[in-house]
């Protein structure tokens, strides 16, 4: 039967008005986005155990014999609770459960089920409590998925909705990809993938499903941005012509580095080549501090030469400020105005802002989000400029181009990015990359480390303190211990077995342990500050503005620090199991230091991570270009720690998540899904 991928959920049977609502609020409102709700993780039950080798408080599978009908009794508290004598070859075990009653009669005496459960040991007593239990036979699916839920609608609920279609043997899904895609690149049936990703048989069923679904993913995804891209190449263009830029270059306060002056070129030329048709579509991409601004300057001045108003639209008050601060005198030196637009400015001040760009007196715009709403009308805009591109989505970047015929398009990114990846994330933009920095500037001194260190690395940080500096301590993964026992959808690959599991379960564990330890007995006397990521956003901002404004000596974090975070009294970067994090999103974090006068230090701390990784550390200690790296790691790790490090990002601009890409671990797949996609590509 082949299943209607648009009709809507409410059409299910056992979806009522009230569960509609509920998955309205998980954002499935179809039967494609039910079947497209993935995992988010799986429990490993396939990691039998024996009752021997059981330790207090794992999460494991056992295989167990029951060995007599479960005994009754009620508790203090008035709860029912079952005890069923089991065990195997190695020991008995009592299995506990509470006021279920159905166990009574649930259970064969003689015959074996797979539990899997916490473990509560005792000397040689060992409980599973509660767990959840099945008939043991030899073809148990080893992988059950746990999925993103809501409250009144549990991760169970949800897999029976969706077992109820992809259980079915009939069921068949409309193929989305074209035929010969799917057989050229030796993909799984779309059927089979979204099978295949809630109830895996195997780890090499559930990779394939991985790669078919993110070809999928990347395919759509790089065909609506070039299709985006060939409708503005067909539409009008603001006619720019060639001008003279030298009195431009003459104000610049310094000499622009090799890459800006490429940089500017390749504006230049967009925006004033003879016989272009298309207007400028260009991301200028460039670490934080390598001199981006000059180059949107510059562009503004191009436009303004040719008669035309520019738009730069950045994402905060304080941002647009700065920038207007930094270009309205420089303009002015040119006889040109600029004007700030943001939600802060009084009535008064909007109004003759207004009047400024309808009137054409002014020529270039900064300003918020408050540039896209209605009231703001250009005489004549002819450039668009977005600073921090990621914060704003495709629709608010065309609201803004929608008030001028043609207008250029000029967007500035702060992440590194490999420009292979580029070509397919925003296959609508060309991209321009700024990978060199301005000359003196400070290189943050980046060394690994390993356990026997460890002493004369908290030595360090004291030293630090003690001549007033302030430091960072980030520790990865605390967070994921609520979900004890769980597998991660990007960490299950073919390479995934029980031993490296087992390896990963211990490390989370001593990684709760260690941020309080840091706080109590490490440094008892400095005053910490600790930001998890289950803390509300007010407790967060309290901590950092503690943090900021100096009360705080050491800022301990399980989660990535904010981008946003300036603190330029703040001199190192400890990052615990280096080794767990994307090498971007370790040039990012050490991003967070080195922004004041003082000598700065990162120091990635990893025990015997391995030759690959050791490789990756090694390379940070040396490598100080964000692009550099994100090749390196393009190259050695895939497209997926990238795509998952900038998920919002990626999102913003194509509007599309990347929900299953961000487990790729495979770069040339990226390339093809772009090839076929440039393929496929209709003008919309
Ligand atoms: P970003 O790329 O982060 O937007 P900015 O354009 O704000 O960087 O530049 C950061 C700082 O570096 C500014 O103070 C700017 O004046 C300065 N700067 C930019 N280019 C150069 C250069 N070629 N030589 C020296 N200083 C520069
Ligand atoms: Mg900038």
């Amino acid at each position: 039967m082949t299943v209607d991928m648009t009709a809507e959920i409410k059409r299910l049977s056992g979806v009522g008005p009230a569960v509609a609502e509920k998955l309205k609020k998980l954002g499935i409102g179809t039967v494609e986005d039910l079947l497209y709700h993935f995992p988010r993780a799986y429990e490993f039950r396939g990691n039998v155990k024996t009752v021997a080798a059981a330790e207090d408080g794992e999460t494991a599978s056992f295989v167990l014999t029951v060995m007599a009908p479960p005994t009754s009794a009620k508790t203090r508290s008035g709860l029912m609770l079952f005890k069923l004598p089991a065990g195997d070859g190695t020991g008995g075990c009592t299995v506990t459960f509470f006021n279920q009653n159905y166990v009574r009669t649930a259970f064969t005496v003689g015959a074996s089920y797979r539990f899997y459960g916490k473990v509560s040991r005792r000397g040689k007593h060992v409980e599973l409590n509660s767990p959840v239990y099945e008939p043991y036979s030899d073809s148990l699916l080893p992988l059950y998925p746990v999925y993103p839920a809501t409250e009144g609608f549990s991760s169970v609920r949800i897999n029976r909705l969706i077992s109820s279609i992809v259980d079915r043997t009939d069921t068949v899904l409309p193929e989305n990809l074209p035929d010969e895609v799917v057989s050229a690149e030796g993909l799984m049936s779309r059927t089979d993938a979204v099978r295949a990703i809630h109830h895996p048989t195997s780890l090499q069923q559930i990779s394939d499903a991985k790669r078919r679904l993110a070809f999928e993913e990347l395919f759509g995804f790089a065909k609506n941005a070039r299709s985006r891209r060939k409708r503005d190449d067909a539409g009008p263009r603001a006619e720019m012509r060639p001008c003279d830029c030298s009195a431009f270059r003459a104000a610049m306060e310094f000499e622009p580095t090799n890459a800006q002056k490429r940089v500017m070129n390749e504006i230049y030329s967009d925006m004033t080549g003879r016989g272009r048709t298309a207007p400028m579509r260009r991301m200028v991409s460039g670490d934080v501090g390598s001199g981006k601004t000059v180059c949107a300057q510059l562009a503004a001045y191009i436009a303004s030469e040719n008669g035309y108003q520019s738009a730069l639209m950045v994402p905060t008050e304080i941002l647009a400020r700065q920038h207007f601060e930094d270009t309205a005198g420089l303009f002015a030196s040119f006889g040109k105005k600029v004007c700030l637009l943001t939600g802060d400015v009084t009535a008064k001040a909007k109004k003759e802002v207004y009047e400024a760009l309808e009137n054409g007196e002014c020529d270039l715009v900064i300003g918020t989000h408050a540039l896209i709403t209605d009231k703001v009308a250009f005489r004549n805009l002819g450039l668009v400029i977005c600073d921090e591109q990621h914060r704003f989505g495709v629709n608010q970047r065309e609201a803004l181009l929608k008030k001028g015929t043609g207008a250029h398009m000029l967007v500035m990114s702060a992440t590194p990015i490999p420009r292979t990846l580029a070509l397919v994330l925003f296959g609508d933009l060309d991209v321009s990359v700024i990978d060199e920095m301005p000359p003196g500037r400070r290189t943050v001194r980046t060394a690994y480390r390993d356990e026997s260190s460890r002493d004369a690395v908290y030595g360090f940080i004291r030293d630090q303190v003690a001549q007033g500096r302030q430091a960072y301590i980030v520790c990865p993964g605390v967070e994921e211990t609520e979900d004890d026992g769980l597998i991660p959808l990007e960490a299950l690959t073919e390479g995934f077995s029980a031993e490296n599991y087992d390896r990963e379960m211990k490390r989370r564990k001593a990684a709760v342990n260690y941020a309080a330890t840091l706080c109590t007995d490490v440094f008892p006397d400095l005053r910490v500050g600790y930001l998890h990521g289950r803390m509300k956003s007010s407790e967060k901002n309290a901590v950092m503005g503690a943090f900021e404004r100096g009360e705080l000596d050491i800022l301990v974090s399980t989660t990535v620090i904010e981008v946003g975070i300036n603190v330029p009294n703040a001199t190192v970067m400890l990052v615990e199991d280096a080794d767990c994090f994307g090498l971007s999103q370790l040039h990012q974090l050490r991003g967070r230091v080195g922004r004041g006068r003082f000598a700065s230090y990162c120091i990635l701390m990893s025990d015997s991570p391995g030759a690959t990784a050791e490789e990756r550390l090694k390379l940070m200690e040396r490598e100080n270009n964000g692009y550099k790296i994100a090749e390196f790691d393009l190259k050695q790790r895939g497209p997926g720690d990238f795509i998952r490090e900038n998920d919002e990002k990626i999102r913003q601009h194509g509007q599309l998540k990347l929900r299953m890409a961000g487990a790729l671990d495979d770069a040339r797949l990226l390339y093809r899904a772009f090839e076929w996609a440039e393929k496929y590509t209709e003008v919309s």
